[in-house]
């Protein structure tokens, strides 16, 4: 039985994970969709990418 659940666990559920792909480097990964809100710096080469224009399905 797993009818107990952690008090942070709605709120993380609600979150969907959206694909980045840094426009300097290619690189792609996966960000959590309320990062989309904030300045996100691709970890291979540091440029500030934003999600909103970057992003790609
Ligand atoms: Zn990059």
């Amino acid at each position: 039985m797993t009818d107990q659940h952690c008090p942070g666990f709605e709120s993380n559920k609600a979150l969907s994970e959206v694909k980045i792909k840094c426009p300097a480097c290619g690189k792609e990964w996966e960000v959590f969709s309320d990062e989309l809100e904030k300045e996100i710096k691709c970890s291979a080469c540091g440029v500030v990418v934003d999600p909103k224009t970057c992003s790609c399905k």
